[in-house]
C-alpha cells in the first residue's frame, strides 16, 4: 500500500473550528472523500489539486453504501499518498468510523484519526451552555434518536437528574421525541435547547422544555437537542418532583442561582 488514510473531523461548520492538523491535511490531500454534512467553507480549504468525492447521504438516499466507501478507501490508499476521509464534527461520534477502521485494519492500510469538534460541543457553545455545570450535572450522554422498532437501540436507562443528554439526529417529529423523553422518566419542565446549524452562518437556537417540545416548529437539519438542567437559562433547582422517584440528589446538594 502506497498511502495513508486520515479520518479527519471537519467540525460543526465554522472552518475556524478545524484543528490545525485537519487544515494542513486538507491543504496537502491528494484525494478527499467527504460526507454531505461537511460545510462549503470547510470544503474550500481543500487543496485545488485534490480530487474531491462526495460520498454522503442526501434526502435519505445514500449516494454510496458503506461497503462501497470502505472499498474506495482501500483502492485510493493503493494509488494515493494522502487520502482524507472527511467527516462532519468528530469522526468517532455517530460517524460510522468503526466500519471504515475495521476494513482498513483488515487490509493493513496505515491510518490515523484526527479528532474534530463534535456538533454537540459546537451546539453547547452556540447556546452558551456548560455541559457539565457542576451545580446540576455530573455526566454527559451523547445519544441519538431513532425510530427503528427496536427500542433497545436507544438506551436511556442510565439517565439521572445530573445527566446532560445531547441528542443527535432528533428527526422531524419533535412530539415523538418529547414522548420518548417522558417515557425515559424526564418530567415536562426539564429544559431542552434545539440548535440547528451550530457554528454555521444559518445557526438557530431555540429554548423550550421536554413538555413543550411537541409545539415547537421544526428547525432545519442538521439539528440536535441538549436536554437537562444545564440547558436552563438560569441554573436552578427544579423542585423535589424533578425526577420520578429515582433522584439520588437531595435539594441541599444543589446550589440554586438567582
Ligand atoms: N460525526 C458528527 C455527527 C454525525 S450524525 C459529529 O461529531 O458532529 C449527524 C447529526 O449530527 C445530525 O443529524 C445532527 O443531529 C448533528 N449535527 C451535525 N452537525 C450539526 C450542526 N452544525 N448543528 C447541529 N447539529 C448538527
Amino acid at each position: 500500500m502506497k498511502g495513508k488514510v486520515y479520518l479527519v473531523g471537519a467540525g460543526p461548520g465554522d472552518p475556524e473550528l478545524l484543528t490545525l492538523k485537519a487544515a494542513r491535511l486538507l491543504a496537502q490531500a491528494d484525494i478527499v472523500l467527504h460526507d454531505s454534512l461537511v460545510s462549503r467553507e470547510v470544503l474550500q480549504r481543500i487543496s485545488p489539486g485534490a480530487e474531491v468525492i462526495d460520498v454522503g447521504k442526501r434526502c435519505g438516499r445514500k449516494l454510496l453504501s458503506q461497503e462501497e466507501i470502505n472499498a474506495l478507501l482501500l483502492s485510493y490508499a493503493a494509488s494515493h499518498e494522502i487520502v482524507v476521509r472527511l467527516k462532519g464534527g468528530d469522526p468517532s461520534i455517530f460517524g460510522r468510523a468503526g466500519e471504515e477502521l475495521q476494513s482498513l485494519r483488515e487490509a493493513r492500510v496505515k491510518f490515523e484519526i484526527v479528532p474534530g469538534v463534535t456538533a454537540g460541543l459546537g451546539a453547547a457553545a452556540a447556546a452558551g451552555i456548560s455541559l457539565t455545570d457542576r451545580r446540576v450535572a455530573s455526566q454527559v450522554l451523547f445519544s441519538t434518536f431513532t425510530r427503528v422498532p427496536d427500542a433497545n437501540a436507544m438506551d436511556w436507562g442510565c439517565l439521572t437528574p445530573a445527566t446532560t443528554l445531547v441528542l443527535y439526529m432528533p428527526g422531524p417529529d419533535y412530539s415523538d421525541v418529547s414522548r420518548r423523553l417522558a417515557a425515559a422518566g424526564l418530567p415536562p419542565d426539564v429544559p431542552c435547547v434545539i440548535v440547528s446549524g451550530a457554528s454555521g452562518t444559518q445557526q438557530q437556537v431555540r429554548r423550550t422544555t421536554v413538555g413543550d417540545l411537541s409545539e415547537e416548529q421544526k428547525l432545519p437539519a442538521p439539528a440536535l437537542m441538549i436536554v437537562g438542567r444545564v440547558a436552563a437559562q438560569q441554573i436552578r433547582e427544579l423542585g423535589d418532583a424533578f425526577w420520578h422517584g429515582q433522584s439520588n440528589i437531595t435539594a441541599s446538594q444543589l446550589v440554586p442561582v438567582g
